[in-house]
C-alpha cells in the first residue's frame, strides 16, 4: 500500500512517558502490564523495536537530543545538572533552554508562523514556545513535584494560573471541598495531562509537548518492574488514551509516545566521591563535608563525569588515577571512558573522563561509609552507555500517511527530531541533525 504524505499542516502531540523500556509496549504481558491505548498505538501507527539513547542516558540530555536531532557534544546539554561542584547542598538542574546550542522543534515549528506548546518538557525554561509550563522546581524544596510555586513563575504569563483554574473547576463539578488540596493530590503525571488536555482544547497548537515523569522517579525508588512503577505506567497508559481521544477528531494530527531512556535494577550504590576525597581531589571541611578543589563531578546514576576545573599538576592527575584504579578494583566500575571515547559517543566535552557502572550498580553523591554499599537507596536506574542492555528507549508513532503495524526495527534518539519535522511538512534543513529521518509510511 503507497501511503503519501499530507498535503496539509499536520499537527503533532509528543508524549514523552520518561524511562519507557520498548519491551512494555512489544510484550507488556511479559510484565504484567495492562497498557491497551499504547498497544492500540502501536498497532495503528509504526513503532521501533528500539532506540538508541545518548550518553549519559539521562532525561535532559536525551530530552534535548528529542528536539534537536543531534547529540549531546554538539546540543550543549551534557547532564542534568548545571553545576559541576559536587559539595553544593541543592545544585540547579540545566533548566533553561538557552544553554541549548542549536534550534529546536519548537523554534522550526514557531518561525514557520505555527503556535507551539509544552508542558514539563525538560530543559525549556525560557524557551520561545507559545504556551510554555517548562519544568522547573526550587533545588531545595523537599519533593519537586510539590512546588507549583517555581514553574508558574517560568510559564507564559497567565497560562499557569488558567491552567489550574481549568483543573479546578473540573474537579468542582466532582463533589470536593477543598480543591486546592485536590490538585495537590493529583498525580504529577494527571495534572501534566489536563494541563495538556486544557492547553490542546482552548488553543489548539500546532506542536504540542508532554513530558510524564512517575514512572521514572518511582522506578528509581521501587526498581523498574516493581508493583508501583507498573502502577504509573498503566496510569500513564490511561492519560494517554485520554489524550488520544481528545485529538482523534482531528485527523490531521499525529500522535507521538516516546521515551528518552530505559532502565534497569540495581543492588549496588558506589560512592566515588569517597575515593576521590581519600586520595585527596576534594577537601574535608572542620565538619567532615566536602571541599571544593581542583575537581569537580557530576554523578548520574550508570555513569559519573570528572572535570579538571583549573589545569591539573602531576600530582593531580597521578592522585586521580589512583582514585579510578582504586574504584575499578571495588568492581563498581563497568567501564572508563577517556577523551577519545566520549567524543566517539557524542558526549560531554567538558569531561576528563566518564566512569560508566558495572551491572547491577549506580554511582551516587554520598562521600563517607564504604565505596560500595550492598543496600542501596534506589532500586532501579539510567545514565549507562546507550550501548548497556536496557537502556533502549522507545518511539510509537500514529498519524497521517503513518503505516499500521510498521515496524522501525533499531532505530536512533537522534532521528526522531528530522522525523517529526518531516511529518509535520516543515523543512528539517534547518535543524541541526543530519540524520535522515524515518520512513513511517
Ligand atoms: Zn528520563
Amino acid at each position: 500500500m503507497e501511503l503519501s504524505q499530507p498535503d496539509y499542516p499536520v499537527r503533532m502531540v509528543v508524549l514523552s512517558a520518561d524511562g519507557m523500556r520498548p519491551d512494555f509496549y512489544r510484550q507488556p504481558k511479559k510484565f504484567g502490564l495492562k497498557v491497551p491505548n499504547l498497544r492500540g498505538l502501536v498497532e495503528s501507527g509504526a513503532s521501533a523495536e528500539e532506540v538508541e539513547s545518548v550518553y549519559p542516558s539521562t532525561t535532559y540530555p536525551a530530552h534535548v537530543t528529542l528536539v534537536t536531532g543531534v547529540r549531546p557534544r554538539r546540543h550543549g546539554i551534557y547532564s542534568h545538572l548545571a553545576s559541576l561542584d559536587p559539595t553544593e547542598k541543592a545544585r540547579p538542574w540545566t533548566w533553561f533552554a538557552r544553554a541549548i546550542n542549536v534550534l529546536t522543534l519548537w523554534d522550526v515549528v514557531g518561525a514557520s508562523g505555527r503556535k507551539t506548546a509544552a508542558i514539563a518538557w525538560p530543559v525549556s525554561a525560557g524557551a520561545r514556545i507559545t504556551y510554555n509550563i517548562p519544568e522547573i522546581w526550587d533545588p531545595a524544596a523537599p519533593d519537586p513535584y510539590r512546588d507549583l510555586e517555581t514553574p508558574a513563575r517560568h510559564s507564559t504569563p497567565r497560562l499557569f494560573e488558567e491552567v489550574l483554574s481549568s483543573i479546578r473547576s473540573a474537579l468542582a463539578r466532582a463533589p470536593r471541598k477543598n480543591h486546592q488540596a485536590a490538585i495537590h493530590e493529583m498525580s504529577p503525571d494527571r495534572l501534566r495531562a489536563e494541563a495538556a488536555l486544557h492547553i490542546w482544547k482552548r488553543h489548539r497548537p500546532d506542536l504540542l509537548l508532554v513530558h510524564f515523569a512517575l514512572y521514572d522517579q518511582l522506578a528509581h525508588r521501587h526498581g523498574p518492574f516493581a508493583p508501583q512503577a507498573v502502577q504509573a505506567i498503566e496510569e500513564m497508559d490511561k492519560e494517554i488514551g485520554r489524550i488520544r481521544d481528545a485529538v482523534n477528531g482531528d485527523k490531521s494530527t499525529t500522535v507521538v509516545v516516546l521515551s528518552d531512556h530505559g532502565f534497569v535494577s540495581v543492588d549496588k550504590e558506589a560512592a566515588p566521591l569517597v575515593a576521590l576525597m581519600e586520595e585527596g581531589l576534594l577537601g574535608r571541611t572542620v565538619r567532615g563535608e566536602p571541599e571544593l578543589r581542583r575537581l569537580g563531578a557530576i554523578h548520574a546514576g550508570g555513569s559519573f563525569a570528572l572535570y579538571w576545573l583549573e589545569e591539573p599538576t602531576s600530582e593531580n592527575r597521578r592522585a586521580l588515577q589512583k582514585a579510578v584504579a582504586r574504584l575499578v578494583d571495588s568492581g563498581a566500575v563497568g567501564e572508563v571512558l577517556d577523551r577519545p571515547k566520549l567524543k566517539a559517543l557524542g558526549a560531554d566535552p567538558d569531561a576528563e573522563l566518564m566512569l560508566d557502572a558495572s551491572p547491577g550498580c549506580y554511582f551516587s553523591d554520598r562521600y563517607t561509609g564504604p565505596i560500595v554499599l550492598e543496600s542501596p537507596k534506589d532500586r532501579g536506574t539510567h545514565g549507562y552507555r546507550p550501548s548497556v542492555p536496557g537502556m533502549e528507549a522507545g518511539f510509537v508513532a500514529v498519524g497521517p500517511g503513518i503505516a499500521p503495524g510498521k515496524k522501525l526495527g533499531r532505530i536512533g534518539l537522534t532521528q526522531v527530531a528530522p522525523t517529526l519535522v518531516r511529518q509535520m511538512g516543515l523543512t528539517r534543513s534547518i535543524l541541526a541533525s543530519e540524520v535522515e529521518p524515518l520512513d513511517l509510511s
